[in-house]
């Protein structure tokens, strides 16, 4: 099936999962994970409406916005302190910060082209040793210090669930929003904002994420691979 045609496939059924759970379609983003195609397929998913794209390597996520500047790209890979400043003028929003070293590189090079730079805290729920992410109990230290900068706006939290089996990525989901639930019912107290954002679910457990509150679903297999069932 044509991209764009897999890319609206996609996109209705998350409308059908949100009116199936009891959702509004508006509170999810459907993030298109262009990471293993070029800029031809991405023109094929935006002619179908995609807005959103998500990007895991610094040179991807640059040579893409240089040419489809007019959607919103969203890094979700793994970062490295030399590359922060390469990658910051083109991220709608980080979703893969936990290491509080790179919070200083962050809000300098947001400082420096003059915004506020959106970020998930990434949270490694299922503690498998391959994942990034912070572990839970450390999430809350690495809050408040997210906090301390100016440039930095935290908007929630990110999760990868372990792959290949529904009831343990679903628990995953459904620790994740108990963390996010916990650390806002102390976020007055503290003093930031409550977190709004929950990005968890890829090709195989989004709809599960949906019922488990995600707020951002990370999709790229089922959009962008022929052979994806
Ligand atoms: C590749 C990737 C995705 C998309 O995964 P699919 O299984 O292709 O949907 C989502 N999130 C992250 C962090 C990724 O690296």
């Amino acid at each position: 099936m044509p991209i764009g045609r897999q890319y609206k496939r996609v996109a209705a059924e998350v409308g059908e999962v949100c009116r199936a759970c009891g959702r509004d379609v508006d509170d999810v983003v459907l993030v298109a994970v262009s990471k293993t195609v070029d800029a031809v397929q991405v023109q094929q998913a935006v002619d179908a409406g995609a807005a959103d794209f998500g990007e895991n390597r610094p040179e991807q996520i640059v040579q893409k916005f240089e040419v489809y500047p007019q959607v919103k790209w969203h890094f979700i890979g793994n970062l490295q302190s030399r590359r922060i400043a390469e990658i910051v003028p083109c991220a709608h929003l980080i979703h893969s910060v936990y290491q509080e070293h790179h919070l200083a590189k962050i809000d300098a090079a947001a400082a420096g082209c003059g915004k506020t730079q959106d970020i998930l805290l990434e949270v490694n729920v299922s503690g498998e040793q391959s994942k990034g992410g912070a572990a839970p109990e450390d999430v809350r230290a690495l809050l408040r210090a997210a906090c301390a900068f100016s440039h930095i706006r935290v908007c929630g939290l990110m999760t990868m669930a372990p792959q290949g089996d529904m009831r343990i990525a679903q628990e995953c989901f459904s620790d994740l929003r108990k963390i996010r639930d916990e650390l806002n019912a102390s976020a007055a107290l503290e003093g930031f904002e409550p977190l709004s954002e929950l990005s968890m679910g890829m090709s195989e457990d989004w709809r599960c994420a949906i019922a488990e509150g995600a707020t951002i679903v990370r999709i790229g297999r089922a959009i962008f691979s022929e052979d994806f069932a």
